[in-house]
């Protein structure tokens, strides 16, 4: 059994709000550095840079999960974790036909940029990626589903995009296998303050838009990074765990 460390919320260049030291291998240097082995990549509505972080961490002890944060209609924000790019890449097909076609405004958004695994520029992604899908939640639930992903409702607590602020609860008949709580909320008064957390795992996400919000903060117990294990991890389940461990030991 492996015991590691793990940031399922990271952001890259591609992403408008991300600082531009979030390039593939700055991204695995500082990863590796803090002891972190799992990370995912979750640009907004996008998973176009995705290949070139797995490519910087070939070799190295990271392992890389193809991801995404999307927006739902009901603009809550929502991490979409698979095992294999061409999974994610299926994903993105689905969210490019429900998002609506506008162009981005670099000016306003910042820049969305598509880079390869040393950190050079390949191109500019046009297509605003800030913005709300036409699915709804548990349409995204079913479809990732579908696909064999799993979908973690990001920074429920946090009042923009946060499923709790949007919804006002969790979706009962939606079974998430996690909750991402946001790195403002102490774990240990999570359900103190947010009742409605009760009984669901909780994972603690860094929403890394720069290099030090990198925190890993999520120790895993698991045979193997695999989306399966994760579940049996949230669950406690077969000799797997999931913890998450204070500030103050990482
Ligand atoms: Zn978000
Ligand atoms: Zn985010």
């Amino acid at each position: 059994m492996l015991t590691l460390r793990a940031e399922f919320h990271v952001h890259t260049v591609l992403s408008p709000c991300a600082e531009l030291e979030m390039l593939p291998p700055m991204i695995v240097m500082e990863a590796l550095e803090r002891g972190i082995q799992l990370i995912a990549i979750t640009d907004h509505n996008s998973t176009g840079n995705i290949q070139a972080v797995q490519k910087a961490a070939a070799g190295t002890n990271l392992t890389v999960l193809p991801g995404m944060e999307m927006q739902t209609r009901e603009e809550v924000h929502v991490l979409c974790l698979f095992d294999h790019l061409e999974q994610a890449q299926r994903w993105q097909e689905v969210v490019n036909a429900s998002l609506p076609v506008l162009e981005n405004r670099p000016n306003f958004f910042g820049d969305q940029l598509l880079v390869d695994e040393i950190g050079e520029f390949v191109a500019y992604e046009s297509r605003l990626l800030l913005t709300s899908s036409s699915l709804s939640i548990d349409e995204v639930w079913r479809q990732v589903e579908i696909l064999g992903g799993i979908v973690v409702p990001a920074h429920v607590d946090r009042p923009a995009n946060g499923l709790l602020t949007m919804l006002g609860f969790v979706p009962p008949e939606i079974p998430f296998p996690a909750l991402e709580i946001s790195r403002q909320l102490k774990p240990a008064v999570a359900t103190v303050l947010h009742p409605q957390l009760a009984g669901y795992p909780l994972v603690q996400g860094g929403d890394a838009h720069r290099l030090e919000d990198l925190r890993g903060v999520n120790q895993l117990k698991i045979e193997t990074p695999t989306i399966s294990e994760l579940k049996l991890a949230f669950q406690n389940s077969s000799g797997r765990s999931s913890r998450i461990l204070s500030s103050s030991t990482v």
